[in-house]
Protein backbone atom coordinates (compact mmCIF):
# COMPACT_ATOMS: atom_id res chain seq x y z
CA UNK A 1 0.00 0.00 0.00
CA UNK A 2 1.49 3.44 -0.81
CA UNK A 3 0.10 6.81 0.30
CA UNK A 4 -0.34 8.90 -2.30
CA UNK A 5 -0.61 12.39 -1.24
CA UNK A 6 0.53 15.41 -3.86
CA UNK A 7 3.27 16.69 -2.40
CA UNK A 8 4.17 14.67 0.46
CA UNK A 9 6.59 11.94 1.00
CA UNK A 10 4.96 8.45 0.28
CA UNK A 11 5.94 5.14 1.94
CA UNK A 12 6.26 1.57 0.23
CA UNK A 13 4.69 -0.09 3.47
CA UNK A 14 2.48 1.56 5.92
CA UNK A 15 4.04 0.25 9.18
CA UNK A 16 7.32 -0.99 10.37
CA UNK A 17 7.97 -4.79 11.28
CA UNK A 18 7.95 -5.19 14.90
CA UNK A 19 10.72 -5.04 17.20
CA UNK A 20 13.26 -8.12 16.60
CA UNK A 21 11.85 -8.71 13.40
CA UNK A 22 12.37 -7.74 9.17
CA UNK A 23 10.53 -7.46 6.44
CA UNK A 24 11.17 -7.23 2.84
CA UNK A 25 11.32 -3.52 1.97
CA UNK A 26 13.04 -3.97 -1.58
CA UNK A 27 14.31 -7.17 -3.60
CA UNK A 28 17.04 -8.57 -2.02
CA UNK A 29 16.89 -6.32 0.89
CA UNK A 30 15.56 -6.68 4.93
CA UNK A 31 14.58 -4.08 7.14
CA UNK A 32 15.11 -4.82 10.55
CA UNK A 33 13.84 -2.94 13.73
CA UNK A 34 16.08 -2.87 17.02
CA UNK A 35 14.86 -1.04 19.79
CA UNK A 36 16.58 1.25 21.68
CA UNK A 37 16.59 2.73 24.92
CA UNK A 38 16.01 6.37 24.66
CA UNK A 39 13.27 8.95 23.31
CA UNK A 40 13.79 7.41 19.72
CA UNK A 41 12.89 3.99 20.27
CA UNK A 42 14.24 2.19 17.61
CA UNK A 43 16.96 2.10 15.01
CA UNK A 44 16.48 0.35 11.31
CA UNK A 45 19.29 -1.55 10.09
CA UNK A 46 19.00 -3.15 6.60
CA UNK A 47 20.37 -6.20 5.53
CA UNK A 48 21.47 -6.22 1.84
CA UNK A 49 21.44 -9.37 -0.18
CA UNK A 50 25.58 -10.31 -0.63
CA UNK A 51 25.94 -13.86 -2.73
CA UNK A 52 24.96 -16.21 -0.80
CA UNK A 53 24.85 -13.85 2.60
CA UNK A 54 23.26 -10.70 3.80
CA UNK A 55 25.84 -7.59 3.99
CA UNK A 56 24.67 -5.50 7.16
CA UNK A 57 24.08 -2.07 7.69
CA UNK A 58 24.27 -0.80 10.96
CA UNK A 59 24.43 -2.96 14.43
CA UNK A 60 21.97 -1.19 17.83
CA UNK A 61 23.69 -0.29 20.63
CA UNK A 62 25.40 -2.51 22.92
CA UNK A 63 23.38 -3.99 25.20
CA UNK A 64 21.85 -7.58 25.99
CA UNK A 65 18.84 -7.50 24.59
CA UNK A 66 20.33 -6.56 21.16
CA UNK A 67 23.02 -8.74 21.02
CA UNK A 68 19.89 -11.63 21.66
CA UNK A 69 18.26 -10.16 18.81
CA UNK A 70 21.64 -10.92 16.71
CA UNK A 71 21.34 -14.49 17.98
CA UNK A 72 17.84 -15.14 17.51
CA UNK A 73 17.74 -13.83 13.91
CA UNK A 74 21.18 -15.92 13.03
CA UNK A 75 19.57 -18.86 14.78
CA UNK A 76 16.19 -18.34 13.53
CA UNK A 77 14.97 -16.45 10.35
CA UNK A 78 18.42 -16.22 8.66
CA UNK A 79 19.81 -19.88 9.21
CA UNK A 80 21.48 -21.30 6.78
CA UNK A 81 22.56 -17.86 5.14
CA UNK A 82 25.66 -16.02 6.35
CA UNK A 83 26.14 -12.51 7.47
CA UNK A 84 29.04 -11.37 5.04
CA UNK A 85 30.31 -8.07 6.62
CA UNK A 86 29.17 -5.30 8.48
CA UNK A 87 28.89 -1.49 7.10
CA UNK A 88 28.65 1.37 9.75
CA UNK A 89 27.39 4.40 8.84
CA UNK A 90 28.54 6.49 11.53
CA UNK A 91 29.91 6.66 15.14
CA UNK A 92 26.73 7.26 17.02
CA UNK A 93 26.27 4.48 19.61
CA UNK A 94 22.99 3.45 17.59
CA UNK A 95 24.86 2.87 14.86
CA UNK A 96 28.27 1.48 15.67
CA UNK A 97 27.40 0.10 19.54
CA UNK A 98 28.07 -3.99 18.68
CA UNK A 99 30.23 -3.31 15.24
CA UNK A 100 33.45 -4.84 17.93
CA UNK A 101 31.11 -7.96 19.15
CA UNK A 102 29.19 -8.48 15.93
CA UNK A 103 32.64 -8.47 13.86
CA UNK A 104 33.94 -10.92 16.44
CA UNK A 105 30.87 -13.15 16.89
CA UNK A 106 30.14 -13.61 13.13
CA UNK A 107 34.04 -13.16 11.79
CA UNK A 108 32.46 -9.91 10.01
CA UNK A 109 34.88 -7.00 8.27
CA UNK A 110 34.15 -3.51 9.40
CA UNK A 111 33.65 -1.08 6.71
CA UNK A 112 33.34 2.43 7.43
CA UNK A 113 34.74 6.01 6.87
CA UNK A 114 37.67 6.69 8.14
CA UNK A 115 36.37 9.43 10.98
CA UNK A 116 33.71 6.86 11.85
CA UNK A 117 36.56 4.43 13.07
CA UNK A 118 38.99 7.24 14.09
CA UNK A 119 36.16 8.97 16.28
CA UNK A 120 34.98 6.05 18.01
CA UNK A 121 38.48 4.78 18.95
CA UNK A 122 39.77 8.46 20.11
CA UNK A 123 36.68 8.28 22.52
CA UNK A 124 37.58 4.82 23.41
CA UNK A 125 41.22 5.57 24.00
CA UNK A 126 40.40 8.98 25.64
CA UNK A 127 36.91 8.78 26.99
CA UNK A 128 37.37 11.34 29.83
CA UNK A 129 39.21 13.78 27.48
CA UNK A 130 35.72 16.35 27.39
CA UNK A 131 35.94 16.68 31.25
CA UNK A 132 38.63 18.97 31.42
CA UNK A 133 38.65 22.95 32.44
CA UNK A 134 38.60 24.21 28.83
CA UNK A 135 35.65 22.30 27.91
CA UNK A 136 34.03 22.77 30.94
CA UNK A 137 34.67 26.85 31.03
CA UNK A 138 33.54 26.72 26.86
CA UNK A 139 29.88 25.53 28.12
CA UNK A 140 29.94 27.88 31.24
CA UNK A 141 31.22 30.96 29.37
CA UNK A 142 27.97 30.38 26.57
CA UNK A 143 25.68 30.44 29.76
CA UNK A 144 25.02 26.85 30.25
CA UNK A 145 24.30 25.44 33.68
CA UNK A 146 26.44 23.73 36.08
CA UNK A 147 24.70 20.31 35.63
CA UNK A 148 23.76 20.22 32.11
CA UNK A 149 28.05 21.33 31.49
CA UNK A 150 28.53 18.42 33.71
CA UNK A 151 26.01 15.93 31.13
CA UNK A 152 27.96 17.34 27.96
CA UNK A 153 31.81 17.02 29.55
CA UNK A 154 31.03 13.42 30.46
CA UNK A 155 29.58 12.46 28.12
CA UNK A 156 32.54 10.23 26.86
CA UNK A 157 31.85 7.65 29.50
CA UNK A 158 28.24 7.47 28.29
CA UNK A 159 29.31 6.45 25.12
CA UNK A 160 31.48 3.79 26.19
CA UNK A 161 28.74 2.35 27.99
CA UNK A 162 27.03 1.70 24.53
CA UNK A 163 29.39 0.64 22.35
CA UNK A 164 31.41 -2.45 22.48
CA UNK A 165 35.72 -2.22 21.68
CA UNK A 166 36.41 -1.96 17.95
CA UNK A 167 38.51 -4.50 16.16
CA UNK A 168 41.73 -3.58 15.68
CA UNK A 169 41.37 -3.28 11.65
CA UNK A 170 38.80 -2.04 9.42
CA UNK A 171 38.17 -1.25 5.76
CA UNK A 172 37.92 2.33 4.86
CA UNK A 173 34.88 3.74 2.60
CA UNK A 174 34.87 6.85 1.14
CA UNK A 175 32.96 9.29 -1.17
CA UNK A 176 33.40 8.04 -4.83
CA UNK A 177 33.68 4.44 -3.44
CA UNK A 178 31.62 1.87 -5.71
CA UNK A 179 31.06 -1.11 -3.48
CA UNK A 180 30.12 -4.22 -5.02
CA UNK A 181 27.42 -5.95 -2.92
CA UNK A 182 25.65 -9.35 -4.24
CA UNK A 183 24.60 -8.29 -7.77
CA UNK A 184 24.33 -4.33 -6.94
CA UNK A 185 26.69 -1.62 -7.51
CA UNK A 186 26.68 1.00 -4.46
CA UNK A 187 28.63 4.46 -4.23
CA UNK A 188 29.53 5.79 -1.37
CA UNK A 189 28.51 9.46 -0.48
CA UNK A 190 29.21 10.97 2.46
CA UNK A 191 27.81 14.28 4.61
CA UNK A 192 28.54 16.42 7.66
CA UNK A 193 26.86 17.91 10.08
CA UNK A 194 24.93 15.52 12.12
CA UNK A 195 28.02 12.90 12.19
CA UNK A 196 31.27 13.85 11.01
CA UNK A 197 31.77 11.84 7.56
CA UNK A 198 28.78 9.84 7.78
CA UNK A 199 28.61 6.87 4.77
CA UNK A 200 25.27 6.91 2.66
CA UNK A 201 24.71 4.28 -0.23
CA UNK A 202 23.08 4.98 -3.45
CA UNK A 203 22.08 1.98 -5.58
CA UNK A 204 21.61 4.28 -8.98
CA UNK A 205 20.39 1.16 -11.25
CA UNK A 206 17.62 0.54 -8.35
CA UNK A 207 16.74 3.68 -7.12
CA UNK A 208 18.27 2.82 -3.40
CA UNK A 209 19.34 5.26 -1.24
CA UNK A 210 20.71 4.05 2.49
CA UNK A 211 20.42 7.43 3.82
CA UNK A 212 21.32 6.72 7.90
CA UNK A 213 20.62 10.09 9.83
CA UNK A 214 20.85 12.54 7.25
CA UNK A 215 17.63 12.86 6.01
CA UNK A 216 14.73 11.66 8.50
CA UNK A 217 10.94 11.45 7.45
CA UNK A 218 9.65 12.98 10.19
CA UNK A 219 12.19 14.48 12.64
CA UNK A 220 15.55 16.76 12.08
CA UNK A 221 18.74 15.24 12.63
CA UNK A 222 20.70 16.62 15.60
CA UNK A 223 23.28 18.76 14.08
CA UNK A 224 25.50 19.80 17.15
CA UNK A 225 28.61 21.83 18.30
CA UNK A 226 30.81 20.05 19.98
CA UNK A 227 33.53 21.68 22.34
CA UNK A 228 36.36 20.47 21.01
CA UNK A 229 35.84 22.35 17.67
CA UNK A 230 33.81 25.41 19.27
CA UNK A 231 33.63 27.54 16.29
CA UNK A 232 32.71 24.65 14.15
CA UNK A 233 29.78 24.71 11.59
CA UNK A 234 27.95 21.68 11.74
CA UNK A 235 24.66 23.36 10.49
CA UNK A 236 26.75 24.72 7.34
CA UNK A 237 27.80 21.86 6.26
CA UNK A 238 24.38 20.09 7.24
CA UNK A 239 22.99 22.23 4.86
CA UNK A 240 25.13 21.94 2.10
CA UNK A 241 25.16 18.06 2.49
CA UNK A 242 21.18 18.51 1.75
CA UNK A 243 21.82 20.50 -1.43
CA UNK A 244 24.56 18.28 -2.44
CA UNK A 245 22.00 14.96 -2.07
CA UNK A 246 19.09 17.21 -3.71
CA UNK A 247 21.22 18.18 -6.71
CA UNK A 248 22.92 14.47 -7.08
CA UNK A 249 20.07 12.07 -6.26
CA UNK A 250 16.80 11.86 -8.00
CA UNK A 251 13.47 12.64 -6.27
CA UNK A 252 11.82 8.96 -6.50
CA UNK A 253 14.98 7.26 -4.79
CA UNK A 254 13.74 5.02 -1.96
CA UNK A 255 15.23 6.50 1.15
CA UNK A 256 16.11 3.81 3.66
CA UNK A 257 16.79 5.79 6.28
CA UNK A 258 18.55 5.16 10.00
CA UNK A 259 15.08 5.48 12.04
CA UNK A 260 11.27 6.44 11.16
CA UNK A 261 10.15 5.21 8.18
CA UNK A 262 11.99 4.62 4.88
CA UNK A 263 9.78 7.07 2.10
CA UNK A 264 10.39 8.79 -1.14
CA UNK A 265 10.30 12.18 -1.65
CA UNK A 266 13.84 13.05 -0.71
CA UNK A 267 14.03 16.58 -2.19
CA UNK A 268 10.78 17.65 -0.40
CA UNK A 269 11.98 16.18 2.86
CA UNK A 270 15.36 17.96 2.68
CA UNK A 271 13.72 21.50 1.51
CA UNK A 272 11.16 21.06 4.54
CA UNK A 273 14.46 20.29 6.73
CA UNK A 274 16.41 23.34 5.30
CA UNK A 275 13.28 25.31 6.16
CA UNK A 276 12.98 23.80 9.63
CA UNK A 277 16.70 25.59 10.73
CA UNK A 278 15.77 28.55 8.51
CA UNK A 279 12.58 28.97 10.76
CA UNK A 280 15.37 28.55 13.91
CA UNK A 281 17.65 30.66 12.64
CA UNK A 282 14.88 33.19 12.15
CA UNK A 283 13.77 32.54 16.24
CA UNK A 284 17.18 33.69 16.91
CA UNK A 285 17.23 36.53 14.68
CA UNK A 286 14.31 38.02 16.21
CA UNK A 287 15.54 37.12 20.04
CA UNK A 288 18.68 38.89 19.27
CA UNK A 289 17.34 42.20 18.82
CA UNK A 290 18.99 42.67 22.38
CA UNK A 291 22.04 40.38 23.15
CA UNK A 292 21.93 36.99 24.27
CA UNK A 293 23.93 34.20 25.68
CA UNK A 294 23.60 30.91 23.55
CA UNK A 295 22.15 29.16 26.25
CA UNK A 296 19.34 32.04 27.14
CA UNK A 297 17.93 31.11 22.91
CA UNK A 298 17.11 27.42 23.97
CA UNK A 299 13.99 27.90 25.87
CA UNK A 300 12.89 30.10 22.58
CA UNK A 301 13.99 27.48 20.10
CA UNK A 302 12.89 24.24 22.48
CA UNK A 303 9.33 25.40 23.41
CA UNK A 304 9.09 22.89 26.33
CA UNK A 305 11.10 21.66 29.67
CA UNK A 306 14.13 19.70 29.17
CA UNK A 307 16.18 17.83 31.61
CA UNK A 308 19.65 18.28 32.01
CA UNK A 309 20.53 15.77 29.33
CA UNK A 310 18.23 17.41 26.85
CA UNK A 311 19.47 20.52 27.29
CA UNK A 312 22.99 19.49 26.67
CA UNK A 313 21.65 18.21 23.46
CA UNK A 314 19.19 21.25 22.83
CA UNK A 315 22.43 23.75 23.94
CA UNK A 316 25.15 22.21 21.65
CA UNK A 317 21.87 22.25 18.74
CA UNK A 318 21.00 25.86 19.28
CA UNK A 319 25.01 27.03 19.24
CA UNK A 320 25.27 25.04 15.86
CA UNK A 321 22.86 27.71 14.97
CA UNK A 322 24.57 30.32 16.34
CA UNK A 323 28.03 29.74 14.80
CA UNK A 324 26.54 29.55 11.37
CA UNK A 325 24.72 32.83 11.63
CA UNK A 326 28.29 34.58 12.69
CA UNK A 327 29.70 32.58 9.51
CA UNK A 328 26.46 34.44 7.92
CA UNK A 329 27.19 37.64 9.09
CA UNK A 330 23.49 37.76 10.56
CA UNK A 331 25.12 37.44 14.02
CA UNK A 332 27.75 39.44 15.59
CA UNK A 333 29.75 39.17 18.72
CA UNK A 334 28.11 41.83 21.73
CA UNK A 335 29.84 42.94 25.22
CA UNK A 336 29.85 39.54 27.41
CA UNK A 337 27.71 40.04 30.50
CA UNK A 338 29.60 38.38 33.95
CA UNK A 339 31.86 36.79 31.96
CA UNK A 340 29.24 35.23 29.52
CA UNK A 341 29.60 35.54 25.54
CA UNK A 342 26.60 36.98 24.12
CA UNK A 343 25.82 37.48 20.39
CA UNK A 344 23.28 40.60 18.92
CA UNK A 345 22.10 40.49 15.38
CA UNK A 346 23.39 42.62 12.63
CA UNK A 347 21.32 44.86 11.28
CA UNK A 348 23.34 45.70 8.56
CA UNK A 349 22.54 42.00 7.39
ZN1 LIG B 1 23.22 9.60 14.42
ZN1 LIG C 1 20.81 7.35 14.68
Amino acid sequence: MTQNLPGRLQYPLPQPPANGTFTGIAPGVLWLRVPLPFRLNHINIYLIEDGDGWAVLDTGIANKSTQDIWEALAAGPLAGRKLTRLIVTHYHPDHIGLAGWLSERFGLPLLTTQTTYLQCLSISLRPGALDAKVYRDFYLRNGLDAESTARVTTQGHNYLKMVTPLPPVFERIAAGDRLKIGGRIFEVLTGDGHAPEQAMLYCAADKLFFGADQVLEKISPNVSVWAVDPQGDPLGYYLRSLNALKAYLPEDVLVLPGHQMPFTGLHIRADELAAHHGQRCAIIKEACRTPKPAAGLVPLVFRRPLDPHEMSFAFSEVLAHVNYMLRQGELVWAEPEDGVARVISNLRA
